[in-house]
């Protein structure tokens, strides 16, 4: 039994050698995507249920890599996240979005998202107030997605943070609603601007269990309650879509309405399948 019990711990060993290679590997990249330039922004068209219009555009990030094809943020954010790399990616993001937008020929809103760590560990507010005056941005425009990981670590000062983020005229929605563990305190504790109903909802909306319809419907008549919009993400066909409708969900977005994509594609497709 010792000797397996060696053999094995040598095995992690080299596995966890491989592993810190790899990260390693990643970080470097990452230090270079950010100094090369390789990182992009795509624009998702988010729109209104009632009047099938474009109300926003959530800003997603891209990293084109040698090959050029995209490596999806879910591959290195967690990453860039450990290694607080995300602190001048999330301001490259924040500032290049809002230079963007203030040059857009409508006022569409934009909406980027915030890492947890980006709330934690910078003056946040003070960042943001020196985008905003630096690109011309006007505040409302901007609306900052934060999940729900943000908020549990530390409740107090991240919300003394939103306040903060709020008195600036920005808005503030709680992405990925109800796949964490304490949505429902999350909400008591912050007055959120708008609600991102989980594309995992709508995934199973699809299926034959009823549950996602009855949770979906308690969502909206939450947000009715407390006059919050909730918008749903991951809207993927005209059946989703109708349910929305017909439950009185305020914003939808997804692949049914239009693909993330470069801001000039985005913004002359607009709102591709209008809901009506
Ligand atoms: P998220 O904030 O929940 O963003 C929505 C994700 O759902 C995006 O994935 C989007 O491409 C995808 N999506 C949109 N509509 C549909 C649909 O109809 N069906 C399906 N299956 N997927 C859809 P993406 O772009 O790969 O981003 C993944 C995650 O990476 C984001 O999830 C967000 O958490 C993070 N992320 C992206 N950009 C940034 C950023 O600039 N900063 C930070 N901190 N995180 C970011
Ligand atoms: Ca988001
Ligand atoms: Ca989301
Ligand atoms: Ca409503």
């Amino acid at each position: 039994a010792k000797a397996s019990l060696t053999v094995d711990v040598c095995f992690y060993e080299a596995d966890m050698d491989q592993a810190v290679r790899a990260r390693r590997r990643v970080t470097q990249a990452l230090r270079e995507a950010l100094d090369n330039e390789r990182f992009e922004l795509h624009y998702q068209v988010q729109a209104s249920v009632e009047t099938g219009k474009a109300t926003g555009y959530e800003v997603l990030l891209r990293w084109r890599g040698d090959d050029g094809d995209y490596i999806s943020p879910s591959d290195f954010i967690p990453v860039a996240e450990e290694t607080g790399l995300i602190l001048p990616i999330g301001e490259w993001v924040l500032r290049q979005a809002c230079r963007q937008a203030a040059a857009w020929e409508e006022p569409h809103r934009i909406a980027v998202n915030l890492s947890p760590v980006q709330l934690s560990h910078v003056d946040l507010p003070r960042l943001v107030h020196q985008v905003l005056l630096e690109t011309g941005l006007a505040p409302s425009r901007l609306e900052l997605e934060i999940t729900e990981t943000a908020m549990i670590s530390d409740m107090a000062r991240t919300t003394h943070v939103l306040r903060q983020l709020k008195a600036l005229g920005v808005t503030i929605a709680m992405d990925d609603f109800g796949t964490g563990y304490s949505s429902l305190s999350t909400l008591r504790a912050f007055p959120f601007d708008k609600i991102k109903l989980d594309r995992s909802f709508m995934t199973e909306l699809d299926g034959a269990a009823p549950q996602s319809r009855a949770i979906i419907r308690a969502v909206l008549t939450i947000g009715e309650s407390l006059s919050i919009p909730v918008l749903a993400e991951g809207v993927e066909t005209p059946e989703q879509l109708a349910f929305l409708r017909a439950q009185g969900c305020d914003e939808v977005q997804g692949y049914l309405l239009g693909r993330p994509q470069p801001e000039a594609d985005a913004l002359s497709q607009g709102v591709a399948a209008t809901p009506q």
